[in-house]
């Protein structure tokens, strides 16, 4: 197997940079960002950091520097950044072949086999991310690629720090000299993985830098520290051991997907393999007893497909009320194919997620005054999914389908609903006895 890359790319001072977008009067200037009830830093520029603020500080502990200053204090608003990091990641996501939303401001991409893994070339990609993002969302972002998602974080941390490379730091790139003397330099409490309680420890041992961490011994640490630990060491040498996780956010999520034997450009594709899998995701919900509170749905081009145009969507939608109907739940799905759905590409994979589940139980239950109506429908609905459980108990199988499933011949011919071809193919022949 090929060595991996991977990009790891995150917002410059993420919530500050939001709060910027909206009131350009904070650009240059030092901005911090509180934590709920507005208690500590959480959050701040480099012109906060320059006067001597720093992540942690609890608010009234550094008023007099903030007034001295000018420093814009603001409360965190979540919403804001939660909106902002949907575009930032959508408009990464548009760009590579793979990604995982690690956090709020920071993806991981997967780059093997890009651009014919040409490290000049991934830079230039890596730069171009760069400025789609900061042009589409307006975030500046750093980046890092590197064969291991540890070194290219702390790719993406050299990018930050020094910059003279000018957002991006191609591990690829550096020469063993130059890659030495950067983990030279790098106080350990950089790399990805090492908390407070190692980090001491190491330090106690004169572990101080990421080189001098790079150099000790790999028995040392499982003798002395924990599997985890060894592993980022092997990853900071090289040897890749943390794979990209690119299935989305939520973790408590049902998902189905699947590839297609042959791209569909057609939207009605899209639909109909959406509805298969929502039915099919349905089912495992009802089983589990529970209601869906977000639906999502994801769909790509062919990521390996040499000189085709790639394009990705992986969108989630809350529902005003969790539910466990597939009427509902397949609306919601198509209503997400056809706004982020794009005419001219040939779509490889598509699928759904149902996810914020809730115990079903507590669903259809009005929370305001005002949905007593909605509750209704969905209450009607119940009793359809009931009646289509019912018949398809007797019946087995999936006598009774949402019409939808069917609306595409394209997909319906070779995907689940596809009877045997005994006249084409020799394995579909039929036999007697
Ligand atoms: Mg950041």
């Amino acid at each position: 197997m090929s060595t991996p890359i991977f990009l790891h790319l995150d917002g410059n001072s993420f919530y500050c940079s939001c709060e910027r977008l909206f009131r350009p009067e904070l650009r240059g200037k030092p901005v911090v960002v509180l934590s709920n009830n507005d208690g500590c830093i959480v959050a701040l520029t480099k012109e906060a950091k320059a006067v001597g603020l720093k992540r942690g500080m609890p608010l009234f502990k550094v008023k007099d520097i903030v007034e001295a200053n000018k420093v814009a204090v603001l409360s965190s608003n979540y919403e804001l950044y939660n909106s902002i990091s949907g575009r930032m990641q959508r408009t990464v996501a548009g760009m590579i072949p793979r990604m995982e939303s690690y956090s709020i401001d920071e993806v991981f991409g997967d780059l093997t086999g890009v651009e014919d893994e040409d490290p000049a070339r991934l830079t230039a990609l890596a730069q171009s991310i760069r400025q789609r993002v900061y042009k589409w969302v307006g975030i500046p972002t750093c980046a890092g690629i590197a064969p291991t998602k540890t070194l290219a974080k702390l790719c993406d941390h050299f990018a930050k720090t020094y910059p003279v490379f000018n957002g991006v730091v191609n591990w690829l790139e550096l020469t063993p000299e130059r890659q030495r003397k950067a983990m030279a330099i790098t106080p350990i409490k950089e790399i990805w993985g090492i908390g407070s309680r190692n980090r001491e420890r190491l330090e106690a041992m004169g572990v101080k830098t990421v080189l001098d961490f790079a150099r000790m011994d790999a028995s040392l640490i499982r003798r002395r520290f924990t599997v985890v630990l060894e592993r980022t060491h092997r990853e900071i040498l090289g040897v890749s051991c943390i794979p990209l996780e690119d299935h989305p956010q939520p973790r408590q999520q049902i998902v189905r997907t699947r590839s297609f034997d042959v791209t569909c450009s057609d939207m009605d594709a899209i639909l109909a393999a959406v509805s298969v899998h929502m039915a099919e995701a349905v089912n495992v919900l009802r089983k589990q007893g529970c209601a869906a509170k977000t639906v999502g749905v994801m769909f790509h081009t062919d990521p390996f497909k040499a000189n085709g145009r790639y394009h990705a969507v992986v969108e989630y939608r809350p529902l005003p009320h969790a539910c466990a109907d597939v009427i509902t739940l397949t609306r919601a799905a198509h209503d997400l194919v056809r706004a982020f759905f794009k005419e001219g590409y040939g779509y490889k994979k598509a699928g759904v997620m149902l996810a914020d589940l809730v115990p079903a139980e507590h669903s259809l239950v009005p929370t305001t005054l005002f949905d007593t109506d909605e509750i209704e429908v969905l209450k009607r609905r119940e009793r359809i999914q009931a009646s289509i459980e019912a018949l398809n108990e007797k019946f087995g199988g999936k006598v009774v389908t949402l019409a939808s499933a069917k609306c595409s011949a394209e997909w319906a011919m070779r995907r689940e609903y596809l009877s045997p071809c005994p006249t084409t193919k020799w394995d579909d022949l039929l036999k007697a006895n």
